[in-house]
């Protein structure tokens, strides 16, 4: 089954929620939709048709570490997956890929799927390291034991309204799913990210090995968002 992973980042109200939430319930669709939502909108989902995620978890578990969410407290919330390692986590709260894998098994021990984010920079693309730097983020960031999913997602292609080449793309793809299956975990979905809207998802949508999309901006509003579901369909 493909994935479609929105994720809100710091924007979105219970206004917002509702209307996305009322706007996929009317949606015919068997895609699996996961919402990672800010931490004030996580709980008390109905909807069947959407899972619902945090986009970070406390490096700690429950105790005194104020303004601090932790495992046990998102899925307290009712919700399923944690966004681990977004390139915005790693380049505004300087996370690595130690503090990423910290999370991700963290996750794991608190019965959440974590989406364990990877992608390199502009100069690391530029200068065809690519291959390496995602070798090394997934090997050192994915958790000691549990299910996860990866989000392969360029770091310069977030928000940008760039795209890598669809070549780019399938190979890359392709040499995760190889290191996946070289530790037995072939079954763990593989999503690409950065900038996907309804117009240039068809040209990656049929890459092999891509199971999947995570979707920023697009996610706030059913007018961008409805689009892309039904071009999964
Ligand atoms: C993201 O936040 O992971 C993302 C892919 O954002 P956008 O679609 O806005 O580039």
């Amino acid at each position: 089954m493909k994935i479609l992973v929105g994720n809100w980042k710091s924007n979105g109200n219970m206004s917002d929620k509702k209307k996305l939430f009322a706007a996929i319930e009317r949606t015919k669709t068997d895609i699996k939709i996961i919402l990672c939502l800010p931490y004030t909108l996580l709980c008390c989902n109905k909807s069947n048709k959407i899972a619902i995620g945090a986009q970070n978890i406390s490096d700690y578990t429950n105790g005194a570490f104020t303004g601090d969410i932790s495992g046990q407290m998102i899925h307290d919330t009712g919700a399923k997956y944690v966004l681990v390692g977004h390139s915005e986590r790693r380049t505004y709260h300087h996370e690595n890929n130690a503090i990423v894998k910290n999370k991700a098994n963290l996750a794991v021990q608190n019965k959440l799927i974590p989406i364990i984010c990877i992608g390199e920079t502009l100069a690391e693309h530029q200068s065809n390291k690519t291959k390496p730097v995602i070798k090394k983020m997934l090997l050192n960031s994915i958790p000691d034991y549990g299910n996860f999913i990866i989000a392969y997602e360029p770091r310069w292609a977030i928000g940008s309204g760039k795209t890598p080449k669809q070549t780019e793309v399938a190979k890359i793809h392709q040499m995760i799913f190889d290191i996946l299956k070289s530790i037995d975990k072939e079954k763990t979905p593989i999503l690409f990210g950065g900038s996907i809207n309804a117009k240039n998802i068809t040209r990656f949508k049929n890459i092999p090995h891509v199971d999947g999309f995570m979707v920023g901006r697009a996610s706030l509003k059913s007018e961008t968002f409805l689009p892309i579901i039904k071009s999964m369909n």
